[in-house]
């Protein structure tokens, strides 16, 4: 049997949605991008959402929006895709890494203080693998100290914390739909605001920095041209519509994998909170760091695909290195982190047959390292 690690989950639905576009001649700027911006405000219960091209553009128009430049910090973890913080690179600013929970695998909001200083800007929050980050001390902290809020939440669509939807909580919030999220669009993006001059300028910042009236070829302020096409937005539109579908079913694939291993001592299962709701984006599985990269290649040798997830943090890429001077030993918990976590085959539309196929492997494997 082979097993992927994802799969998007993709129908009819979309299908017709994206014929009915190509036949329109309404192929960008059109109605159905609106639908979508709606449909995604109100699921993420801000007051605008504005489309993008994909979620790393929509974390670059949260930095130049905010007007971070040269000179100035961002904080954030080394934990994560590297998209969220190369968006600070993008506009010169310099990232300040913090370490993470151990538990959470987000930012550790005890170790934030210590890291501002006058040059710091703004925090983004990453809300790992569908886990949201502990917003409240965040947002208390962004208040005494004057700082934007950026909500990376690409990886976390639709999750709760505290009965408030990520992406509702910062300043503003940006959304990724490569065919690995929770939905997809193929590429695509969304960043949400409650703040009306955020959500005008990343209007204006997408469409190669035109006004208000829009006019064609006047242009106020440098921009980009990060829009999505009709037919993307066709398929967002019905994506949006069948998200608590896609949510219920990912949960259920979870909660079979949690039922499968909780009984096992050697490994570490995704951290459940009271005060949070996941929305499950991938599954993580901690083991021991010296059978990690064996257990891999043992699961694919029996055609299953996992991964090793982040690995390496963004503070030992190669350039962050060079650039910065970060190395080895620095985020201790991030490093850990990202030596033994595998993350397994996930998705909507698993069978439990390959649920099963992949539980049986993983713990013969596991049995046969130790
Ligand atoms: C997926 C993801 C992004 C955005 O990725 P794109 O491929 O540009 O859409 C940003 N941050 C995190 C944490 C992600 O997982």
């Amino acid at each position: 049997m082979n097993v992927p690690l994802s799969r998007p989950w993709l129908g009819e639905e979309e299908i017709n949605a994206v014929t009915e576009v190509l036949r329109s001649d309404r192929l960008a700027l059109g109605p159905v991008n609106q639908a979508f911006e709606e449909a995604f405000a109100e699921m993420c219960d801000t007051k605008h959402a504005v489309s993008v091209n994909s979620g790393t553009s929509g974390l670059h128009l949260a930095i130049r929006a905010l007007e971070i430049g040269p000179g100035d910090e961002v904080i954030s973890t080394p934990f994560s895709f590297i998209a969220s913080t190369n968006c600070i690179l993008y506009e010169g600013g310099t990232p300040v890494l913090v370490d993470v929970d151990e538990k959470t695998f987000n930012i550790d909001p005890a170790r934030i203080e210590a890291a501002i200083t006058e040059k710091t800007k703004a925090i983004i929050p990453v809300h790992v693998f569908g886990q949201p980050a502990e917003m409240d001390p965040i947002m208390e902290l962004a208040e005494k100290y004057n700082l934007a809020v950026i909500e990376d939440a690409c990886e976390s669509i639709a999750a709760k914390y505290k009965g408030r939807t990520a992406g509702s909580i910062g300043d503003c919030s940006v959304f990724g739909f490569y065919p690995n999220k929770q939905m997809t669009t193929g590429e695509g993006g969304m960043i949400c605001t409650n703040d009306d001059r955020l959500a005008d300028l990343f209007r204006s910042l997408r469409n190669q920095g035109r006004g208000d009236s829009l006019q064609w070829l006047t242009h106020v302020r440098l921009g980009y041209n990060y829009r999505i096409s009709e037919m993307t937005a066709a398929i967002g539109l019905e994506q949006v519509k069948k998200l608590p579908q896609i949510l219920d079913t990912r949960r259920i694939v979870a909660k079979k994998y949690i039922d499968g291993l909780k009984h096992r001592e050697d490994l570490i299962l995704p951290y459940m909170q009271d005060h949070t709701e996941h929305s499950w984006f991938v599954f993580p599985v901690r083991v021991r760091a010296e059978i990690r990269d064996k257990m891999i290649e043992g699961l694919m040798a029996r055609g299953i695909q996992s991964k090793a997830y982040f690995d390496p943090c963004i503070h030992l890429q190669d350039f962050y290195m060079k650039e910065f001077g970060f190395k080895k030993g620095d985020f201790p918990i991030a490093e850990s982190l990202s030596n033994t976590i595998i993350i397994l085959p996930f998705y909507s539309l698993m069978t439990d047959e390959e649920i099963e196929y992949v539980l049986e492997n993983f713990l013969e494997l596991i049995d046969s390292f130790s």
